[in-house]
């Protein structure tokens, strides 16, 4: 029986492991297929309080386990599968089997949406793909799409005119969502193109299955057209990670665990913290803020239980 079980290795869940391991709980943190979260997808985070230069996504969460490890925090990699819970008796199935804490912080991030589109499942890593800093240097020399509008889709779009000749910016609005800054620097890029009022039709195959275009749609005109790229950077927002929960945790209508006080979910002694209850901020400060409460509240539970 463990003391506290953290599912989830980004911001959240790291904040929750230092706190929880200095409060001498030796939490155990299971990590998921994406160890670090979301930031190990990222550049440079510039608005991290602390680091006036910005610092690289995953050198930040590599010091946050650091940081965790120092003070007792034990690591697992696994895949959560279920989740029950009794009385003062928190279990979560792990890739076949059973962990049992007296307390649980979810800390399970978020996912990449993708389009829905025709053949997207077999395009994933053959010209299709959710991560610019993973894929980007694939494509030097040649036009790209990146598919958004809003800050992912912009820091997306800045960090591959590093390598491709053009990027065209597809947007089903004729404004960004980001951020003012990230918007200016955006739009006033040479090698990066708007593409107004437009959504994704369909994604054009060559011979050997990889991507070679999209067909495009005026979202106003309704005209069609090709845009020849190698590959397409999909930055249209996040799923939370909840699939394990549902039906057994309160959760809002776009999946999102509802919070009740502090951060206690809607059972007790489950905690939940950072992208899989947030829904308005996403920020790594608000993530690594909330994983400090979470610890903190699960603390006290298992200090008045
Ligand atoms: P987001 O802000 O939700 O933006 C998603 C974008 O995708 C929107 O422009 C949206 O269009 C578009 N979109 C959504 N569904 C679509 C669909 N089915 N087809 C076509 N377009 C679609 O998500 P995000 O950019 O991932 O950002 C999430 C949060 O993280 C934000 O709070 C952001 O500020 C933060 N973030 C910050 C930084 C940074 O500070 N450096 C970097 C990345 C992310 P509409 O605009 O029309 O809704």
């Amino acid at each position: 029986m463990e003391n506290v079980i953290i599912v989830g290795g980004g911001c959240a869940g790291l904040t929750a492991a230092i706190y929880t391991a200095r409060a001498s709980l030796s939490p155990l943190v299971i990590e998921g297929t994406q160890p670090g979260g979301q930031l190990t997808l990222t550049t440079s985070v510039e608005n991290f309080p602390g680091f006036p230069h910005g610092i690289e996504g995953p050198d930040l969460t590599q010091r946050m386990h650091a940081q965790a490890d120092r003070f007792g925090a034990r690591f697992e990699y696994g895949v959560l599968e279920d989740f029950e819970a009794f009385d003062r008796i928190q279990r979560v199935k792990v890739d076949g089997t059973w962990r049992e804490s007296r307390a649980l912080i979810i800390a399970s991030g978020a996912s990449a949406r993708w389009l829905g589109l025709e053949q997207e499942e077999q395009l994933i890593g053959h010209g299709l793909t959710s991560c610019a800093t993973c894929d980007g240097a694939f494509y030097k020399d040649v036009p790209v799409t990146v598919i958004g509008g809003g800050d992912s889709a912009c820091e997306e779009a800045l960090f591959l005119t590093r390598f491709c000749s053009t990027i065209y910016l597809v947007h089903r609005r004729d404004t960004l969502r980001a951020s003012c800054i990230m918007a200016k620097r955006t739009l006033t890029h040479p090698k990066i193109q708007p593409v107004w009022n437009s959504t994704v039709q369909r994604y054009l195959l060559d011979a050997s299955g990889m991507m070679r275009a999209i067909c495009v749609r005026n979202t106003i005109s309704g005209a069609q057209r090709e845009l020849k790229v190698k590959c397409v950077f999909i930055a249209i927002g996040h799923t939370p990670n909840t699939a394990p929960f549902n039906s057994k945790l309160e959760l809002d209508k776009a999946g999102y665990i509802v919070l009740k006080r502090g951060t206690q979910t809607s059972l007790p002694g489950v905690f939940a913290a950072g992208d899989v209850v947030d829904s308005i901020y996403r920020q790594a400060i608000t993530a690594a803020g909330q994983g400090c409460s979470a610890a903190m509240d699960a603390e006290r539970w298992l200090a008045a239980t």
